[in-house]
């Protein structure tokens, strides 16, 4: 179980996040969303560390931290649970798909280098790309560089993935085979909280969609009713605009 609750967060003196909270179950596939600008990105970010929230509270298990106050300690071991994967990737340049795959479980989890390799090869095998082990990123297309991404995630067997906006950097010709590969990763049963455009793939995986508009929750439900019979006007207006 992943909870936040009542996270806020202001660049200078736009209140981007006004109060968020967020609760997903084991195994379940929450989808988030909104607008442009309504702070989707900012609200994955907080919750991972990769920036400060003004405040809130994260619930891991039975582990409750402060999203502000939180200690180096409280950071890594909440970290440990969680992988993250991004817009743009975010792999290392100079490091091959392989050594990509490996970096988090060598210095992050501490396994010898001749296990993680062993591992990373497993995780680059189910993504697709036993082929391309030894290849920079910079030669992969980014549907490959996204793979990668993501293997590196899974192979960390984290309780929760974070997905940020992962297809939304890519042609649209493989977006397609990248939300399959989300969804295979959903099918393994690990909690995924995913930013996302694509409708389809809300529908189709989401156990629930939150719709947030300028920093708050606006409507949360199932995918049926969101999409079918959303409550609020603001969300009405959103999926008439996307639909
Ligand atoms: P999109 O769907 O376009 O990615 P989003 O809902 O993910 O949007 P965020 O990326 O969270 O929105 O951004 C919310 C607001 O916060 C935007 O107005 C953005 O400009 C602002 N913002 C985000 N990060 C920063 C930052 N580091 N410094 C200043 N402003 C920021």
């Amino acid at each position: 179980m992943i909870e936040v609750n009542n996270v806020k967060k202001s660049f200078g003196k736009s209140e981007v996040l006004k109060g968020v909270s967020v609760h997903v179950e084991d195994g379940e596939v929450v989808v988030i969303l909104g607008p442009s600008g309504s702070g989707k990105t900012t609200l994955l970010r907080c919750i991972n560390f990769l920036e400060t929230a003004d405040s809130g509270e994260l619930t891991m298990g039975n582990i409750s931290v402060n999203l502000k106050k939180a200690n180096k300690k409280q950071i890594l071991h909440i970290r440990r649970k969680m992988a993250f994967v991004f817009q743009n990737y975010n792999l290392f340049a100079n490091k091959t798909a392989l050594e990509n795959v490996m970096e988090g479980l060598v210095t992050a989890r501490k396994i010898p280098k001749d296990k993680a390799k062993e591992q990373a090869k497993e995780a680059l095998d189910w993504v697709g790309l036993s082929d391309k082990y030894d290849y920079y990123p910079s030669r992969l297309s980014g549907g490959q560089q996204q793979r990668v991404g993501i293997a590196r995630a899974f192979v960390l067997n984290p309780e929760v993935i974070l997905f940020d906006e992962p297809t939304s950097a890519l042609d649209p010709e493989l977006v397609g085979e990248t939300l399959d590969l989300i969804k295979r990763v959903a099918q393994k049963g690990i909690t995924m909280i995913v930013v996302t455009h694509e409708m389809s793939f809300a529908q189709d995986v989401a156990d629930k969609v939150i719709f947030m508009d300028e920093g708050v929750v606006v409507e949360e439900g199932s995918p049926a009713q969101i999409f079918s019979r959303p409550k609020e006007e603001r969300t009405k207006q959103f999926l008439s605009r996307i639909i």
